[in-house]
Order: structure tokens, then C-alpha cells, then sequence
């Protein structure tokens, strides 16, 4: 295992945001929801490019795609229209939730796509604060980093552009681990709006100073289920009590739907469980599939006389990427993709429930669609994490070909995100590796 050393930085105590194995292994080849790595090594894959895959590795319709738009096609031409980019826009403003008029911006990573929401929500308030919340991960530029709600990760670097003064974070509503007290479910999620609410009305920060800027108040981002902090979904009327909020303080509603997004809960997006509309959504990875393609759609009234310096990015919107892009939202609609993430995710949850009854280690869990995360507990009154066992876990369902997340705000939970077109004998599979090792780290 020599000539591992960048990935050993991987090995950061109290990481809540990376994957991590005693030894990472180097990952050779895809197909499905396998992968294999440079031993031959097989694995079922239960990461997928964090979201990225959600149709599986090595899909034979997007390859065909891509040969094709490249040499009978157009392989590159530049941030300028071509049919497929309009052919995908247009869908793109179709099947976003919101009845009235949109418009897409197109780019490549999720960090680009979340910068260009706070630049629009800025554009279009004149105002410059924006709230965000603790745990969120929103991206690695510079500007993005400042929104993402880990101290570890963005304390070499502070401020950030975002923070300067201008970022108020708050608790995002876990209520297995409610930030506030013991209010569940909705309570829990009220409890938390509440606080913004507080500082919207008073003007007052939650340290206590005054803060002439809250009146300047852009936007709101939020991801309508916490990802990378493992993979928790907040009480159902959360993201409603957000646009209550929103509406009542005339600031942006902006989800980050970047890894909840195309199809993973099993919806399209993942804000429609609630019917909430958002002013800006943001999307990325699974709509490229292994292409680096993302965005934002939002209200067309935000982009009013847009200035030419929100536009223009070499490969925003390239030819190649809006191809695949298009492929892929036929495949969700030839193989009936969402039907079978809801199906999967069905089954999923009976798993998690029998795992309930007869492992005490598992604190609890939360799931929708092809979308798992669980904690593990050294005890479910006291509920302490058991952050030794689940990295034990995470080494031991890797030896036994089962590579998952290890995330959460304590570093005690594992994570489920396979390709989200999952038979459901794919799915046993998965927890006849997952549950006999849980058997073995509880003895
Ligand atoms: N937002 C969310 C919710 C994400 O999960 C991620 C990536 N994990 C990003 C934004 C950033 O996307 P990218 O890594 O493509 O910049």
C-alpha cells in the first residue's frame, strides 16, 4: 500500500465531510453499481461519486451519446447556444418545480452553480447578507466554502467572501439530535426557523450584537436534506416554514439540490416531498452522470438586464455535456427511473426496520428513496456515538466488497448512495453484507 500519501490526508480527526478507509483503495473499472479496483477487486458501489452516478456505471446509452455529439456532432464550441444546450434548458425549466417563468444558468461543478445563485440572489436584492446553515455543504470555492458549515474546513482560510461579515449560520433540524432542546418532528424544525425568525424581526445576531445588516438579508440556502453531514432529512414542514420565512422577510429561497437532486429521494427533486418552490434551485452532479455538469434555474424576473459578467465560462453549457445531460433525462423517462429509486428505496427501508429491532448499535436511521444514512450508538437512551465501531464497520464492509460513506456531524454515521436505478435484489445485496457486519461490531 505504498504511495498513498495524498489520499492518507483523508485521515483528519473530527473530519465530518470525507470518506475514510485505512487504506483507500484505487478504483480500475465500473459497471452498474459495481466497481472494481486495481487488484480486481470487486466492490458494490454505494457512494457513486457522492450522487454523481445515479444511473450506474458504464451506461451504454450515454457513451453511444457522447461518441456520437463528438464526431458526427458538435464536440466543442463554446459558452454560445447550440440545440442540444436549448433542447436542455427548456427541459430543465419544464420539470423544476414552479409554475411560472424561468431561466437557466449552466456550469460545470456545484461550487460554480452555488456561486452563481449568490451572485444572482445578490443582483437581484441589491442586498449582500445570505443565511446558511451548520453541517450544509455547499462547495469548495472560495466564495462556497464560506457558506459550508464546517469550521474544521474552512478555518485556514477565513473569511471568506460569504462570511465577511455576512453570513449568518444556523442549526439545521436533526431532531434525533435537536440543536435546541426536545421538540420533535415539525417542533424540532420550528424551533430552528424561529431563531432566524428572531434575528430577522429583532436585528439582533444570535451572539447577541445588533447587526445593522440583517435587514439586508439575499437569500436563504439550504439543502432540503443535509448530505455530506450524513445524509440526514429534516422534519417534513421545515422547508415550508422557510418559505413562510422567506416570503415574510422578501429574501431568496435558494436549494441546493446538487446531490438530492435528479431522481436520488426518489422525486425529481427532492424540495417536491414538501411542494415547496424554491426562487433558485441549484443542480449538478447526476445530471452529467460522470460529467462535470450543474446550474441553477430561477425565477425568470431575477435575470432582468443580467450584466454580461454573469455570462461567460468557457465550458458552461458545453455541447458534450448538454448531450449527455439530455440523454439522461430520457433514460429517466424510458426506464421509468423514479418508479424503481421508490421501489428500492421501499425496500430499503423494510431493511432498516428489521436492523432497527435487532441492533441496539443503530441509533436511528433516516431514508428516502435511494438515500441512507444510519447512526450507530454505544446506547440508545444516552445516545453516544460509537464512532470507533462505525469506523471498524466502514474498514470491515470494505474488505467484505461493500464500499459506503463514513460521515455525520459526530463521525457515527455510514451512508447509502448507490445508483439510484437499483433492482431490489440489488438492494439485498447491500444488507446481506450490511447486516451480518453490523452483527459483528455489536459482539
Ligand atoms: N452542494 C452539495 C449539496 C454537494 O453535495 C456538493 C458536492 N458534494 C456541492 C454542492 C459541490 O459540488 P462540487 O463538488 O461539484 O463542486
Amino acid at each position: 500500500k505504498a504511495g498513498l500519501t495524498d489520499f492518507l490526508t483523508y485521515e483528519h480527526p473530527g473530519d465530518v465531510l470525507f470518506t475514510k478507509w485505512d487504506y483507500p483503495q484505487i478504483i480500475e473499472r465500473g459497471k452498474g453499481n459495481r466497481i472494481w479496483d486495481v487488484d480486481g477487486k470487486e466492490y458494490i458501489d454505494c457512494i457513486s461519486g457522492m450522487s454523481a452516478m445515479n444511473l450506474g456505471h458504464a451506461e451504454k446509452r450515454i457513451a453511444d451519446a457522447m461518441y456520437d455529439q463528438y464526431m458526427n456532432k458538435l464536440d466543442f464550441w463554446f459558452d454560445f447556444p447550440t440545440p442540444e444546450r436549448l433542447k436542455l434548458v427548456k427541459r430543465l425549466c419544464d420539470i423544476t418545480p414552479g409554475d411560472f417563468p424561468k431561466r437557466v444558468r449552466l456550469a460545470l461543478s456545484g461550487s460554480d452553480a452555488i456561486e452563481n445563485a449568490i451572485r444572482l440572489a445578490r443582483y437581484a436584492t441589491k442586498r449582500q447578507h445570505i443565511i446558511s446553515f451548520y453541517g450544509a455543504y455547499h462547495g469548495q470555492n472560495t466564495a462556497t466554502m464560506g457558506l459550508t458549515g464546517s469550521g474544521r474546513m474552512t478555518s485556514y482560510y477565513n473569511p471568506m467572501p460569504a462570511q465577511d461579515n455576512c453570513l449568518h449560520q444556523f442549526p439545521y433540524p436533526y431532531d434525533y439530535r435537536n440543536p435546541y432542546g426536545d421538540e420533535d418532528g415539525i417542533e424540532c424544525a420550528r424551533r430552528c426557523v424561529k431563531v432566524i425568525d428572531e434575528m430577522m424581526s429583532t436585528g439582533v445576531t444570535p451572539l447577541g450584537a445588533p447587526d445593522a445588516g440583517i435587514c439586508n438579508v439575499a437569500a436563504l440556502i439550504v439543502e432540503p436534506c443535509q448530505s455530506s453531514a450524513g445524509y440526514i432529512i429534516p422534519p417534513e414542514g421545515f422547508l415550508t416554514e422557510l418559505r413562510k420565512l422567506a416570503d415574510k422577510y422578501g429574501f431568496l429561497l435558494i436549494f441546493d439540490e446538487v446531490q438530492t437532486g435528479m431522481g436520488r429521494t426518489g422525486k425529481m427533486w427532492a424540495c417536491e416531498h414538501e411542494g415547496v418552490v424554491p426562487d433558485i434551485l441549484v443542480f449538478g452532479k447526476a445530471l452529467g452522470n460522470g460529467l462535470p455538469m450543474s446550474g441553477i434555474v430561477g425565477r425568470a424576473d431575477l435575470f432582468e438586464d443580467i450584466d454580461v459578467s454573469f455570462i461567460c465560462s468557457t465550458y458552461a453549457g458545453y455541447s458534450m455535456g448538454c448531450r449527455v445531460a439530455n440523454t439522461i433525462l430520457d433514460i429517466f423517462e424510458e426506464d421509468h427511473v423514479l418508479e424503481t429509486c421508490t421501489k428500492a428505496g421501499e425496500r430499503i427501508k423494510e431493511h432498516m426496520e428489521e436492523i432497527m429491532k435487532n441492533h441496539p448499535i443503530v441509533g436511528t436511521y433516516s431514508s428516502r428513496g435511494v438515500y441512507l444514512g444510519v447512526e450507530f450508538v454505544m446506547d440508545r437512551k444516552t445516545k453516544e456515538p460509537a464512532k470507533a465501531a462505525c469506523h471498524e464497520l466502514i474498514n470491515n464492509m470494505r474488505d467484505a466488497g461493500l464500499l459506503a460513506q463514513l460521515n455525520g456531524y459526530l463521525n457515527n454515521r455510514i451512508s447509502f448512495i448507490p445508483p439510484i436505478n437499483l433492482t431490489v435484489e440489488q438492494v439485498d445485496e447491500i444488507f446481506a453484507i450490511f447486516e451480518p457486519e453490523i452483527a459483528k461490531i455489536e459482539k
